[in-house]
C-alpha cells in the first residue's frame, strides 16, 4: 500500500483510510474488517479486482461498432480493466487516489483512477415487482425496528422504496445510523434483507431475486394494468366470452366498454362497476389496495360489481374475471335473476388466462446503489476538482462502479446510480462512521487527465500492478485470485 502508516506504541499501527483512524494491533483487523496489521504493515484484506471485460460481459462478442478495422477474429481480444474493488481508500482525499493506472486502449493512452470512496450520504433505490400493497406512500421502512427509509411511489406494477441517505445515516440515533449502514451494505452486496413497512407489509428484498411479501414469495410481475391487459388480449377473448373484467388496483378494465372491445364490435352487456370511471372501460379505485386480486384487498371479485342493468343483460351471459398476472381468475354465467354464478373455466378461455401468465415477467427486486462523488473524493483524482465534474458531464471521463456502468444524474456533482447485480460480488464495504465504501473508477485519455490537473506523478503502468499486489481477476461470476502469497491476518 502507498498509505502513510505511522508507527505507534506497542506495535499497533494506525489506519488512515477513513476518519475512524483505528489503531490496529498486530494480527488484528480494523473496525471495518477491511484493513489489518500484518507484521507491522497495514494491508488491505481483499484482493484487488481486475476485470477481464470481454468474458465478463458474456463471452463471445463480435463488435458491431469496432473502433478499428476488423482483424478477422470472431472474438475480440479481451481488455483488462482495473476496478477500485480492493484498491483501498485515501483519507483525507487531498491525497492522490490509491491507484492511478495507465494503459493503452486501441492505441490511445488512457488512465483509470480507482478508489474505494467513502459515501456518508449514499442510499439505495429499490424496485419491487409486485401487485401486492406494501404500505402507504411516505411511510417509514424499518430494519431491525429502526427507520432506514420510506415508501415512495408505485409505478408500473412495482413498488419503489428509498433507503438510506443523509438523514438516516447521520441524522438519527447512533443505532439508526448503524442499522441503516448495515442494511444498505447487505442490499448492495446482494444479500437478503427483511424490511417492515409501517402499517404495511413485511418484505424480504434481495437484488435479482423475487420479493417475499408477508412470507409469500412473489412469482409474476403484472402484464400491465387492467386496461392494458384488455388491449393485449381482447382479440383472444372475442367470440369465446361476452364480458371480461381485468381486476386491478390501478386501472380495472372492462372489455365491452373499452375501446378495444368497441373496435371488435363487442356489444354492451349491462355490467355495472363500482369504483370511479376514468374513461370508457377504465375504472379507478374499485377496491382498497391490498394483497388480493390485482393488488386490491378483495378475494371475491364479484364484490366490485353492482347489479347488472336488467334492460341490457341477458341470462346466460358469460363473464370472465381475471387479475393482471392471471394468478386469480373466475368464470361466471348469469342466472335468470341476472346474478353471476361461478362455473368451471371453459378450456378455450383457460388458454387466454395462461397467456396472461406467460406474458408476465418474473417478479424481481432491483437494487440501485446511489452515491455522490461530487465531494472531496474528486481531489484524489485532480487538483482542480470541478474539472473532473465538468469532464464527466461532457462524457470525456467515463465513470464506473466496480467496472459496472453507472447512470450519472444531470445537475451538480457526480451523483451516480448502479445496479448492484452488475458489480462483482462483495464489492461494497463499510466504515463505522457510519458510511458505505463503494468502488469508483474514472477513466479518461491520459492527455485529458494531464489537462485536468491530474496527479501525473502518481500515474503507474498497468503492468506494475502485478508486483507484490494481491490481485483477483473477475471472469463472469468467477473470481480468480492470481497472486495472494501472503497470509491473511484475522
Ligand atoms: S474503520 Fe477500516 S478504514 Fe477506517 S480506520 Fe479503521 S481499519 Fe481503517
Amino acid at each position: 500500500m502507498n498509505m502513510v502508516t505511522p508507527p505507534a506504541k506497542d506495535d499497533k499501527i494506525r489506519c488512515d483510510a477513513c476518519p475512524v483512524m483505528c489503531y490496529i494491533k498486530p494480527g488484528m483487523m480494523g473496525a471495518c474488517d477491511r484493513y489489518a496489521n500484518h507484521d507491522g504493515e497495514l494491508v488491505r484484506l481483499d484482493p484487488h479486482v481486475i476485470l477481464d471485460r470481454t468474458v465478463e460481459q458474456g463471452g463471445k462478442l463480435v463488435p458491431f461498432h469496432a473502433s478499428s478495422d476488423w482483424d478477422g477474429k470472431l472474438v475480440h481480444g479481451s481488455e483488462t480493466f482495473v476496478t477500485a474493488i480492493g484498491a483501498g481508500t485515501t483519507y483525507p482525499d487531498y491525497k492522490p487516489a490509491p491507484f492511478i493506472v495507465s494503459s493503452t486502449v486501441d492505441g490511445v493512452d488512457m488512465v483509470t483512477v480507482v478508489t474505494e470512496g467513502i459515501f456518508s450520504y449514499c442510499g439505495v433505490k429499490i424496485k419491487i415487482d409486485t401487485d401486492r400493497f406494501l404500505g402507504p406512500e411516505r411511510n417509514l421502512v424499518r430494519a431491525d425496528g429502526e427507520p432506514v427509509g420510506h415508501v415512495t411511489t408505485g409505478e408500473y406494477g412495482s413498488q419503489m422504496l428509498t433507503l438510506g441517505g443523509v438523514h438516516h445515516l447521520t441524522g438519527g440515533s447512533k443505532k439508526e445510523g448503524r442499522v441503516t449502514c448495515e442494511t444498505l451494505l447487505d442490499l448492495a452486496n446482494g444479500k437478503a434483507v427483511e424490511l417492515q413497512i409501517d402499517d404495511g407489509a413485511k418484505v424480504v428484498v434481495q437484488a435479482g431475486k423475487a420479493p417475499i411479501v408477508n412470507d409469500v414469495q412473489e412469482h409474476l410481475m403484472r402484464v400491465g394494468c387492467g386496461s392494458a391487459t384488455i388491449g393485449m388480449f381482447a382479440k383472444q377473448w372475442h367470440g369465446k366470452v361476452d364480458e371480461v373484467v381485468v381486476v386491478d388496483d390501478h386501472i380495472t378494465g372492462v372489455l365491452s366498454e373499452h375501446q378495444a372491445g368497441k373496435m371488435l364490435g363487442i356489444p354492451e352487456t349491462g355490467i355495472k362497476m363500482k369504483g370511479r370511471r376514468s374513461t370508457p372501460g377504465r375504472y379507478f379505485q374499485v377496491a382498497e389496495p391490498g394483497t388480493g386480486w390485482g393488488g386490491t384487498n378483495i378475494s371475491d371479485p364479484l364484490t366490485i360489481l353492482a347489479p347488472f342493468d336488467a334492460k341490457v343483460a341477458k341470462p346466460g351471459l358469460r363473464l370472465l374475471m381475471v387479475s393482471t398476472t392471471g394468478e386469480h381468475y373466475g368464470y361466471y354465467e348469469l342466472d335468470e335473476a341476472l346474478r353471476p354464478v361461478e362455473k368451471d373455466l371453459p378450456p378455450n378461455l383457460r388458454q387466454s388466462v395462461e397467456r396472461i401468465q406467460e406474458n408476465c415477467e418474473p417478479a424481481l427486486c432491483t437494487v440501485l446503489f446511489m452515491g455522490g462523488a461530487g465531494g472531496s473524493l474528486r481531489a484524489g483524482v485532480t487538483e482542480n476538482p470541478v474539472g473532473l465534474t465538468q469532464s464527466v458531464k461532457k462524457a470525456l471521463t467515463h465513470v464506473t462502479c466496480g467496472g459496472a456502468p453507472v447512470y450519472v444524474w444531470p445537475g451538480g456533482g457526480i451523483t451516480f446510480m448502479v445496479d448492484v447485480t452488475r458489480v462483482p460480488e462483495n464489492a461494497f464495504g463499510y466504515v463505522p462512521t457510519p458510511a458505505l465504501v463503494a468502488p469508483i473508477e474514472f477513466t479518461l485519455p491520459l492527455a485529458d487527465y494531464a489537462a485536468l490537473g491530474g496527479h501525473m506523478d502518481h500515474v503507474r503502468p498497468l503492468s506494475s500492478l502485478a508486483d507484490g499486489n494481491k490481485l483477483a481477476h473477475q471472469r463472469g461470476n468467477v473470481r480468480v485470485t492470481t497472486q495472494n502469497a501472503e497470509s491473511t491476518p484475522k
